[in-house]
């Protein structure tokens, strides 16, 4: 079993485009703790050097991302080439991120 401070380490050092339920079940915490930690709404004064998730992040798919293009629900790529903008929430960490301004 985690201390809690470990468990604190594995929710922020969590890939950024982890479900948040998906965490909270690995480290065992509900999922409301768990994105508490990762926007930095709970446990603010640890591991203050990394970087917690903002609340604009935590809603970016790629598919509200100028760069995504989809010819059909399989066939879909970026723009700027990232394989990993098939996982909708690879927009979270990506600094290309831009969001679609039309529909
Ligand atoms: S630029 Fe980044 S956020 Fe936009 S579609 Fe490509 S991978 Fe996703």
């Amino acid at each position: 079993m985690l201390s809690s401070k470990e468990t604190v380490l594995a929710v922020l050092t969590s890939p950024v485009e982890m479900r948040t339920a998906d965490i909270a079940k690995e480290v065992g915490l509900s999922n409301e703790s768990t994105r508490k930690i990762r926007t930095g709404k709970s446990y603010v004064n640890l591991f203050p050097e990394i970087e917690r998730l903002t609340t604009e992040q935590m809603v970016r798919t790629c598919e509200k991302c100028s760069f995504f293009q989809r010819k059909s629900k399989r066939t879909t790529w970026c723009d700027l080439g990232y394989p990993e903008a098939v996982s909708r929430r690879f927009a979270r960490g990506c600094g290309a991120y831009t969001l679609r301004t039309q529909p």
